[in-house]
């Protein structure tokens, strides 16, 4: 298929590049292009331009500053793959092949919205912040409330996404689990976790489960039934059977809706277990 015609624009910085979205808000920003190229094959969006913002190398870093992760909208999967960052790293080497890391970014990533990508796990389950940027000035939202609902961000005409801030969880354990068709796929059931213990109690739990509701969501039952306890084999079970009670898939050609809730349970007590092996 090919795309509609577009004008393209290519920005030297931030500003001019919010001042052309602002004039034309059928305006698209194009980022690594991994699901806006497709979205335009595929004629399901026409905009007027697409705003080339790949460039703008100063939207493109990693930053620690105190127990914040300051993450550049513009960061691409392998940047972030390789930079230790404990969960989100891990989340990041899950996605698509080489040539998706090399491209995709994380601004794109999390504008786009795909109900079964699989940043939206950890980030949930990492309590991030987003940082949004328009000409009147820049807010910075929780990414729960971001992510209002799927292909759905908190994006007003004429902002961007600027930055994505996670918080260190220095001392925590982790795993992203992921089930995929064949490597490179989407995510069918992901599951992100952080635990941290106190001796073998368990002190603090952050489950997130993507591809499973229409954005991801935290499971807040497997959390509660784990807080405050030995890890016993027992208890692992207890947690992973009511982490289903977070998930509320749909049946498609990736698997029925039962089938994916019960690879929840195993994939929450699979991310339990590799995370206690850490
Ligand atoms: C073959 C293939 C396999 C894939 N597999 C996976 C996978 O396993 N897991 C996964 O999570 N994803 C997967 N993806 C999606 C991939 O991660 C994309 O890179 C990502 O969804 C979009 O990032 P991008 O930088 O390419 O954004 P683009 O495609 O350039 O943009 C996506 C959308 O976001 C908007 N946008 C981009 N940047 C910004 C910004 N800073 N502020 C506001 N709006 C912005 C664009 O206008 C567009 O609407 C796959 C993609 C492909 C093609």
């Amino acid at each position: 298929m090919y795309p509609p015609k577009f004008g393209y624009v290519i920005p030297d910085s931030l500003n001019e590049a919010l001042e052309f979205l602002e004039e034309h808000q059928d305006a698209r920003p194009l980022a690594g292009g991994h699901s806006l190229i497709p979205m335009l094959k595929l004629r399901l969006i026409r905009p007027s331009y697409l705003v080339e913002i790949r460039r703008l190398q100063n939207l493109s870093y990693i930053t620690k500053e105190g127990n914040v992760y300051k993450i550049g909208a513009l960061t691409t999967h392998y940047q972030i793959m390789n930079s230790s960052i404990p969960l989100l790293s891990e989340t990041a080497s899950k996605i698509g092949d080489p040539q998706v890391r090399n491209m995709g970014t994380i601004g794109g990533s999390i504008s786009h919205l795909d109900p079964s990508a699989d940043y939206p796990a950890a980030l949930i389950a990492m309590d991030a912040k987003v940082k949004i940027t328009g000409r009147k000035g820049e807010r910075v939202v929780d990414f729960k409330s971001f992510a209002k609902d799927m292909f759905s961000p908190d994006i007003n005409p004429g902002e961007l996404v600027t930055e994505i801030q996670v918080p260190l969880f220095e001392g925590y354990k982790f795993s992203y689990q992921k089930l995929e068709r064949r490597a490179g796929d989407f995510a069918i059931v992901g599951v992100a976790l952080l635990l941290k213990l106190s001796g073998d109690v368990v002190d603090d739990v952050r489950i997130g489960l993507t591809a499973v509701n229409n954005v991801a969501v935290r499971a807040k039952g497997a959390e509660e039934e784990l807080l405050g306890k030995r890890l016993t084999d027992e208890v692992i079970e207890k947690a992973s059977t009511r982490a289903m009670e977070s998930a509320n898939p749909a049946s498609d050609l990736r698997g029925s809706a039962e089938y994916k809730k019960k690879m929840v349970k195993v994939l929450t007590k699979r991310a339990i277990l590799n995370a206690l092996k850490r």
